[in-house]
């Protein structure tokens, strides 16, 4: 078994691929995203009608009658204050001249001249003037309190109207209500309808092909997937619901997370397993069970992975010659025979060092 090194590519490369995944994840959302926006253009329950169905439109109609009435006796009060305004402006005026006449005919008086016939009759006809303005503006103030007392009397009616309209809409709304939250399940549903699946296909592909040289493909696809639908659950469902959905997958994910390292650590691959024995081997220790490897110079000596480096190996040329090895602690064999060029071999490392040929690690 050769170990092919793998190719990491230059760092110009691995950079366009991390950059082209992240590129390619957001146009799966993207993509993901019309599906569930057209999906959520489907039309709900429409308000007007619900409430049309519950409404007494009669009653209704009695409300904006009245709503119209109050408006036009609103404006009809308004003429009728800038009417009484302009009354009392004139009657003001008059009042002042009337009053200088009054001044005119005292300074007369006492000179003793007498009001000419035409001043006399410029006060009379002032003086009427007057009092006719007062009694107008009276009138006008009469038929403006008329006015505010039916106003009034018509809110009040209003409001009662109002009251009942209101509790009948308490219904209508509640029904809404309940429809519109079918609707927005329904909704949630057909986008999941949609989603899931993918989400699924997308899960599996990911496990299957963890190994894969396109693994950041699939990785993009199941990134973007997943993150809309837990946008979408998000939305959808209550936060106590989506807490234990959320909580579910991340159990999951761990889960199989820490399944597959303990598988890893339990059934390492092949590579790791070669690395694991050739340590053992560097330090003439048994790569099952760490028994010391006596063989040739060592012979009589005795190591653990901490000793060996101080470990004094005498050079007397004694016992150099190879020959086959068993591991007399746990039984395994650690050097054999080559099959090629029979002379011995690591029994556990791929490569035989004399001849290269090589073989399956078990
Ligand atoms: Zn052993
Ligand atoms: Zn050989």
């Amino acid at each position: 078994m050769k170990n092919a090194a793998k190719s990491t590519g230059t760092w110009l490369h691995r950079f366009a691929i991390r950059l082209f995944t992240v590129i390619l994840a957001i146009l799966v959302f993207w993509v993901l995203g019309f599906f569930v926006e057209d999906i959520r253009s489907i039309p709900g329950p429409d308000y007007d009608s619900i409430e049309a169905k519950h409404l007494d439109l009669k009653l209704v109609g009695q409300r904006d009658a009245l709503e119209s009435q109050i408006a036009e006796l609103t404006r009809q009060i308004g003429n009728q204050t800038e009417k009484q305004r302009i009354v009392g402006d004139s009657s003001r005026s008059l009042q002042q001249t009337i009053n200088q006449l009054l001044e005119l005919q005292r300074l007369g008086m006492q000179k003793s001249v007498a009001f000419s016939a035409t001043e006399q009759a410029n006060f009379s006809s002032s003086l009427n003037l007057f009092l006719d303005n007062q009694r107008k503006y009276q009138e006008l103030s009469q038929t403006v309190s008329d006015m505010l007392a039916r106003k009034q009397d018509m809110v009040q009616q209003k409001e009662e109207l109002d009251r009942q309209i209101e509790q009948q809409r308490q219904p209508a709304r509640a029904e809404y209500g309940a429809i519109m939250e079918k609707h927005r399940l329904k909704l949630a549903f057909l986008q999941l309808v949609i989603l899931l699946p993918i989400l699924a296909v997308a899960a599996v592909i990911l496990v299957k092909k963890r190994s894969s040289i396109y693994f950041p493909l699939f990785l993009a696809v199941g990134i973007a997937v997943a993150l809309k639908v837990t946008l979408v659950v998000h939305e959808y469902f209550p936060s106590r619901y989506f807490k234990y959905i959320l909580i579910g997958g991340l159990l999951v994910v761990v889960g199989r997370l820490l399944v597959y390292f303990i598988h890893t650590i339990a059934f390492p691959k092949t590579q790791w397993l070669v690395k694991q024995y050739r340590e053992a081997y560097e330090r003439f220790l048994c790569p099952v069970c760490e028994y010391p490897i006596r063989i040739g110079p060592r012979r009589f000596l005795f190591w653990t992975r901490r000793t060996i480096n101080k470990l004094v190996v005498p050079t007397d040329g004694s016992g150099q010659q190879e020959e086959a090895y068993t591991c007399p602690s746990c039984g395994n064999t650690l050097f054999e025979e080559c099959a090629s060029c029979h002379k011995v071999r690591h029994t556990m490392l791929p490569h035989c060092s004399h001849c290269g040929t090589e073989k399956e690690v078990q």
